[in-house]
């Protein structure tokens, strides 16, 4: 048996199937480079989604002529010179095993001059050193991989969509950018702009550029310092929801990185403000003593460890948590008289409520997850909703008035907004005690009343969250077996979404969805699973074909979910229904009983509850 060290090509070879997996992660790593360079501008511009060509232009520190074959060269880095080194990583590659990689498996040249004297030109192929030449003294460096993967067919085999890739690559960049928000950053595809951030430090511009202005205009800023950590960023509000967890951003010390009891201590934070399975955008950014982290604990750098993990989650939590009770989200009440009233009797007031939520007799919402249902609370909590269901349905809108109508008639705007504490919530044995309907206020609000005070709720919302557990609850049940249509449904799909079906459609059979080819881009369903709800078929397919483009999978649980709330919708009594005073007891009957009967599936209030105290203050019995 013959023991050798393999040949550094073969070497570098195989630890690029580890470095280099995608485009993206060749631009991921030239940029980090330019980044750990000290560069204030870094462009990229790549063709053919970068397996032809990826280009990275810094105007970093550059490179000493007689290092650059040593950047080269595996494990080769001037970044870690000890093991103590290993401990204050402040840069964010310092393997030394990227750029080694990378020219294994390319075509690559390089540019650099560190601007005192003339530059280096190097060109590789296969790592393989071919040409070496003077360069000019810009400053920087310009790094070119062309005909990626040329050398490993395999590799290149993998590669999915031009589409795919240039997606994966355009995240890259915008992570990097979100990192780095002063660092000036520009992609280019195929000589087309299309992305750029001005390098000012600006987030909300950048969140701007990635998101859209709509959205940007919809986040709160954040901002919390600790003796250990120092957390800034946005988040959005709660109306602003995802399907998944990809638009939550964590950034730790300029990295950007993936964590999912982070990810949590971010939704935790939003609680029952966010409907079940909605995600938030979120893009955090926490400082801390690089001693605190580990990042050296996956190669691919997106995951950490930290020491006091648990504090960081929990002041992430409560920066959150506090910057949306300040978003009026919370308990307070505010009211403003309208302008044709004397100037002199105009008032505005508001009041804290939080002694009022601790009046408010809730249970902790948490811990009642579906699971936990007994068959039987089932059973009666269905039987329940059909009642309500059937008796619902029958009534007629008696009077249609519109929301100016309703406005102008009222002579105060009251604007109020009651979110629960989760502390009351965990402190109080029961859920909402029983209400008893006093009236109804235009055929939208029903009032009720018991001994914890009065209670607004919003009809439409309270139905939406009974009809929406109730059909969380079937649609879960329900087997996945195939309802045939009578008209077969015909859908017309772009080019690239025409592409992923196809690319999808072994997964797509395996949830019950057959598209049949029909021609250009249209595709023919006959067939659909059973637990698709009636109406909406198309909908939910739509859906479907929406999660593949995003996620590249398809989530039942999420599909069901979003049915349930499709369906809870559409089949709720609207505003403007005026119902009878047994209807509306059993209708606050059954939100009282349902799991969660603050937030309407959207995350909108429910019930808005005065106390006692809160109505002897608003007339100022009390002070
Ligand atoms: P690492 O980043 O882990 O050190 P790399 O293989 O990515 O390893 O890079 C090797 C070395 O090459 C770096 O340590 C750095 O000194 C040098 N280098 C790479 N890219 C650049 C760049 N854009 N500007 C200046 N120096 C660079
Ligand atoms: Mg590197």
């Amino acid at each position: 048996m013959y023991i050798l060290p393999m040949p550094d090509q073969l070497a570098n070879k195989i630890a690029a199937g580890e470095v280099v997996e995608r485009p993206a992660s060749v631009v991921k790593e030239l940029v980090e480079n330019s980044m750990d360079a000290k560069s204030t501008e870094i462009k990229i511009e790549i063709e053919e989604a970068g397996l032809r060509r990826i280009k990275v232009i810094d105007n970093g520190t550059g490179m000493e002529d007689e290092d650059v074959e040593i950047a080269f060269a595996r494990h080769a880095t001037s970044k870690i010179r000890n093991e103590k080194d290993l401990f204050h990583v402040r840069t964010l590659g310092f393997r030394g095993e990227a750029l080694a990689s990378i020219a294994a498996v390319s075509q690559l040249t390089v540019k650099t001059s560190t601007g005192k004297h003339a530059g280096t030109i190097l060109k590789l192929e296969g790592g393989k050193l071919i040409e070496r030449d003077k360069g000019d003294a810009r400053q920087g460096t310009e790094i070119t991989v062309d005909a990626l993967f040329f050398n490993t067919p395999a590799r290149l085999k993998y590669m999915k969509t031009i589409h795919t890739e240039l997606g994966h690559i355009t995240d890259m960049v915008n992570r990097m950018a979100l990192s780095h928000p002063h660092i000036r950053f520009e992609l280019i595809h195929n000589d087309k702009k299309i992305f750029k951030t001005t390098g000012r430090g600006d987030i909300i511009q950048i969140i701007a550029e990635i998101y859209g202005v709509s959205v940007a205009k919809k986040m709160i800023p954040v901002s919390y310092e600790t003796l250990d950590f120092s957390i800034s960023g946005y988040i959005a509000k709660p109306e602003v929801t995802r399907a998944s967890r990809n638009y939550i951003s964590t950034i730790i010390n300029n990295r950007y990185i993936k964590s999912i009891p982070l990810n949590k201590a971010i939704t935790n934070a939003y609680h029952t403000l966010l409907p079940i399975g909605r995600y938030p955008l979120v893009v955090l950014r926490v400082e801390m003593d690089p001693i605190l982290v580990d990042v050296n604990v996956h190669p691919a750098k997106l995951e950490v460890r930290f020491s006091k993990d648990k504090e960081l989650y929990y002041a992430i939590e409560e920066t959150i948590r506090e910057a949306l009770r300040k978003q009026s989200l919370i308990p307070d009440v505010t009211k403003t008289e309208k302008k044709e009233r004397p100037v002199s009797t105009q008032h505005t007031f508001s009041f804290e409520f939080n002694d009022k939520i601790s009046a408010l007799p809730t249970k902790n919402t948490q811990q009642i997850s579906d699971e936990k249902w007994t068959t039987q609370d089932k059973a009666v909590h269905q039987g329940l909703q059909n009642q309500t269901l059937e008796s619902m349905e029958d009534y007629t809108p008696i009077a249609e008035l519109s929301t100016e109508e309703v406005n102008d008639e009222n002579q105060f705007e009251q604007e109020v907004s009651i979110h629960e504490s989760e502390k009351a919530i965990n402190q109080s044995e029961e859920r909402i005690p029983t209400m008893y309907p006093i009236g109804q206020h235009h055929g939208t609000y029903i009032l009720a009343e018991n001994e914890h005070g009065l209670y607004m709720i919003d009809q439409h919302a309270a139905q939406e969250r009974i009809k929406y557990e109730f059909f969380r609850d079937v649609i879960g049940e329900v087997a996945n077996e195939l309802q045939e249509l009578l008209i077969p449904l015909t859908f017309d799909f772009s080019k690239q979404e025409a592409l992923l079906i196809e690319q999808y459609q072994d997964q797509l059979k395996e949830v019950g969805l057959f598209f049949e080819y029909f021609g250009q881009q249209t595709y023919i369903v006959r067939s659909h699973p059973q637990w698709f709800p009636k109406g909406h078929e198309e909908e939910i397919i739509r859906e479907m074909v929406e999660q593949i483009i995003e996620e590249e999978k398809i989530n039942i649980a999420k599909l069901r979910e979003d049915a349930a709330i499709l369906m809870s919708c559409k089949r709720s009594i609207k505003a403007n229904h005026y119902l009878n005073k047994e209807d509306m007891f059993h209708l606050l009957e059954d939100l009282r009983k349902s799991t969660d009967p603050f937030t309407c599936p959207h995350g909108r209030p429910i019930i808005i509850h005065f106390s006692g105290y809160d109505l002897e203050k608003l007339f100022k019995r009390v002070m």
